[in-house]
């Protein structure tokens, strides 16, 4: 946990009566860390959530949980509110009002973590920040683990899962790696990062933004109080990002490094033909072939792998260490995870593709596929998958919005059956592998990528995959079972 003493000792002595007082709203699993954290560091604390059921858990730990309407506003240093909390969009929550009223700030945890270590000049860690509408996750986790595989002292977290104070403390050698949200970076107002990125932008929680505009504005956030010194990667291969892109170049506040997986950009980084090319730090083309790749398979993955590479680059990487790094990289867990690879059969779990943009993707990545799909069905329906379903051989489809995807799709799909459950499309789906196979002579991919919300059948996307990889397990078992007798 980091330890905020440093800094709360450093606030206490800027205030008159020597206080040090947050107000935490929010009481998750990071509103809780926060609150545990600035409590060690002998802050006062007051915490609040509108659910009975968080504000027990935390009196019960011990906290001081307080009414917003008992606070005294003016008295505090900030108001540390969890993302998900409304600050804006549709109306700012009544306690976000309360503290503009008062002239006080709404941060987030993340903030305090920045401002926490900057305090400590020469010897604060530095900061790596990854956001984006699609790939956040994939990207952070690849660069940590390429720093870390490189021997850095590297911790990864933020909107990634492990809330930024469960992490460990860092000093001077260190590198934090944070995936960041559009809501994490509203709340953030002095971070400043080492290195930055915006993957790419599509229209997403527009109900907490207002519009396309106001989403652009927080991810661009990320970009904030960086100088000469500090890196900016953007994605070229969207119109929002690129707008981005133009605006910092621009000013030239910091240096703008651009990315695309689609066209070749000058003084940056891009894909052709599947191989990096690098006209920033090596001035060629063909550093490395993203085609090599195990786990990470797709242009949208070329995109993650090329981003990743220029952050490792610009913190001092050498391009066989990366290259190493990519290689070895396990990728993450439901998103396109490779769960089983030989000549014959390949495997992928892709349950954290719950919608049509996500599963798009992974069926441009795979050929000779067997797809099990389905699950509860989002807005706007499944026809927009069409044009993808040429390397689909047999679907198998589950769930509440299987009705709907047969409707739409099967004039597209060769053949389609209706599993219903995945205790049936799985071992059905193997056997229509092993057919494919023995047919075509090629490696035929078993995907699980719903394209839908697991919350008819599971009790989350986690789960949903976590069953897929048994239910694998198992029939395969029984297959080899079946083989030796
Ligand atoms: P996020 O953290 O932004 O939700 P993830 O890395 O968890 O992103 O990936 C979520 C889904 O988006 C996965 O199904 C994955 O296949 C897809 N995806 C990953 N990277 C990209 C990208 N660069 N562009 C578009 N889609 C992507």
């Amino acid at each position: 946990m980091t330890d905020l003493r440093p800094y709360i000792n450093h606030l206490k002595s800027r205030t008159p009566d020597g206080s040090a007082c947050f107000y935490v709203v929010g009481l998750g699993r990071s509103g809780l860390a926060s609150a545990t954290a600035l409590q060690a560091a002998e802050a006062t604390v007051m915490v609040w959530d509108d659910q009975e059921k968080s504000r027990q858990a935390a009196a019960a730990k011990g906290f001081a949980v307080v009414a917003p309407e008992s606070v005294e506003f003016k008295s505090l240093q900030a108001v540390v509110l969890a993302p998900g909390i409304p600050l804006t969009h549709p109306q700012p929550h009544p306690v976000v009002m309360q503290a503009q009223a008062a002239g006080i700030e709404v941060i987030s945890d993340l903030e305090i973590l920045y401002r926490a270590h900057a305090l400590k000049g020469s010897d604060a860690p530095r900061f790596v920040g990854i956001t984006g509408t699609n790939g956040k996750s994939t990207t952070t986790v690849l660069i940590a683990h390429l720093l870390s595989e490189a021997g850095m002292n590297v911790v990864c977290g933020g909107n990634l899962g492990t809330a930024v104070f469960e992490l460990p403390d860092l000093s001077g050698d260190g590198v934090y790696v944070l995936e960041l949200s559009s809501y994490q970076l509203d709340l953030c107002h002095q971070f400043r990062f080492n290195a930055a990125l915006l993957l790419n932008m599509s229209p997403d929680h527009l109900d907490r933004h207002g519009d396309m505009e106001g989403y652009a504005k927080a991810k661009a956030r990320i970009f904030n109080n960086q100088t000469t010194n500090d890196a900016a990667f953007v994605g070229l291969d969207d119109e929002h990002s690129r707008q981005i892109f133009d605006v910092l170049n621009s000013r030239k506040n910091q240096q703008v490094i651009p990315l695309s997986v689609t066209t070749r950009v000058a003084e940056g980084l891009f894909a052709v033909e599947g191989q990096l090319c690098d006209d920033r730090f090596a001035h060629r083309d063909a550093v490395l072939d993203l085609g090599e790749l195990p786990t990470l398979v797709g242009q949208h993955n070329h995109q993650n792998a090329l981003a990743a590479y220029g952050i490792c680059r610009f913190l001092g990487l050498d391009i066989q260490t990366i290259e190493q790094g990519l290689q070895s990289f396990g990728g993450l867990v439901h998103r396109q995870e490779l769960c089983l690879r030989t000549p014959v059969l390949r495997i992928i779990n892709d349950s954290k593709a719950t919608n049509v943009e996500a599963t798009a993707r992974a069926l441009g990545s795979f050929s000779n596929i067997i797809w099990i799909a389905g699950g509860l069905a989002k807005e706007g329906g499944f026809t927009a998958l069409k044009p993808l379903l040429h390397s689909v051989r047999k679907a198998f489809l589950i769930g509440e919005g299987a009705e709907q995807m047969n409707r739409e799709l099967s004039d597209s799909l060769p053949a389609t059956v209706m599993s219903r459950t995945l205790e049936q499309a799985v071992p059905a789906a193997l056997a229509a592998a092993g057919e494919l196979h023995q047919q075509t002579g090629e490696c035929a991919t078993v995907l699980l990528s719903p394209a839908c919300a697991s919350f008819d059948q599971f009790k989350s996307f986690e789960a949903r995959g976590d069953h897929f990889k048994a239910l694998v397990r198992e029939s395969l078992k029984e297959k080899t079972k079946g083989d030796k007798a």
